[in-house]
């Protein structure tokens, strides 16, 4: 029986790998860029071949793998069946796990959707080690999510499970999410969402702010001004996440989760945002007080590496 794993951040720049022992000791760490021409069809031999090279510079033998886990930027069935990945250009159903054990000559593949499987990392080694239930958002670019419930990761029949960012808060929203939909969470929580919303606030009044002499402003010096105590970027931003706070409340009414995990790069304001969250979600919650904590993601960009290898433990 094999003694290390392997866990695979498979990302649209660069996929990130992790040697690891049972424990979740890190062995080593490398990464490759990401090739996506060809619609991505080198993508999983760059794997493979990274692997395999790995394994033998280190004289580890195939059969102390007990396996890879690899996080993929789109959505992963129970059975292992891919969607599509955009973004890595791939855009018919396939099974990864199956393709890549071929290519590593029979090692065991497991498959996830990356922000599940940082999810699930974030469980195992971070944010959220010690709970068994957990809901946990990454506000990024998107919003991504995962939903852990027993200990074990819902990935869902049809790949959705987690996909906290799309869903819809505010049906009344004139523009279209990236998804198509409109009023997604993600188009008011995620780093580009706080921006927009932070942009709308200033058009509608005079009302001063140090973001209007700004020449173009990012989420942190939104929530940057926000702490400073502008009262404008408060608001702004307590709207958004008041967005946020809401979708916990109905992950509460369905899963009851212990902890809410917050990652991603606004999470970087810290207890400012927590605090935040915390006080509004309160005003959701009647039927029990409100228990779940809400803290803040700690394995940063490792996450994923430590979930996928947590997939195949
Ligand atoms: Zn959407």
């Amino acid at each position: 029986m094999g003694t290390k794993c392997i866990g695979v951040d498979l990302g649209g720049t660069t996929t990130k790998f992790g040697l690891l022992d049972r424990e979740g000791q890190v062995e080593d760490k490398w990464e490759i860029p990401t090739r996506k021409e060809d619609a991505g069809s080198h993508i999983l031999s760059d794997i493979a071949e990274s692997i395999l090279k790995k394994l033998k510079d280190k004289g580890i033998d195939k059969e102390d793998i007990i396996g890879v886990g690899v996080g993929v930027p789109g959505p992963v069935g129970n059975d292992g069946k891919l969607t599509k990945c955009v973004n890595l250009g791939w855009f018919e159903p396939f099974y990864p796990e199956k393709t890549l054990s071929e290519m590593l000559g029979g090692i065991p593949v497991k498959a996830g959707n990356d922000a599940n499987v940082a999810a699930l990392g974030e469980l195992w080694k971070g944010g959220g080690a010690g709970y068994k239930n957990a809901v946990f958002f990454t506000l990024g670019t998107g919003v991504g999510g995962g939903v852990v419930v027993d200990g074990r990761m819902i990935a869902g029949s049809f790949g959705m499970g987690g996909e906290v960012g799309h869903i819809t808060v505010n049906p009344h929203e004139p523009d279209a999410c990236n998804c198509g939909n409109h009023g997604c969470l993600e188009q008011y929580a995620s780093a580009t969402g706080i921006v927009k919303q932070a942009q709308r606030a200033l058009a509608k009044s005079d009302r001063p702010s140090v973001l209007r002499d700004m020449d173009g402003f990012t989420c942190k010096d939104v929530l940057d001004a926000a702490k400073d105590g502008d009262a404008l970027a408060a608001e702004s931003v307590e709207g958004s996440m008041r967005y946020l706070a809401l979708v916990m409340s109905f992950a509460s009414h369905i899963t009851d989760p212990e902890v809410f995990i917050i990652g991603g790069g606004v999470s970087k304001a810290g207890v400012y945002l927590t605090d935040m969250l915390k006080r509004l979600y309160a005003g959701y919650i009647y039927v029990s007080d409100p228990q779940a904590e809400v803290a803040l993601a700690s394995l940063g960009n490792d996450a994923g590496m430590y979930g996928a290898a947590r997939l195949v433990l």
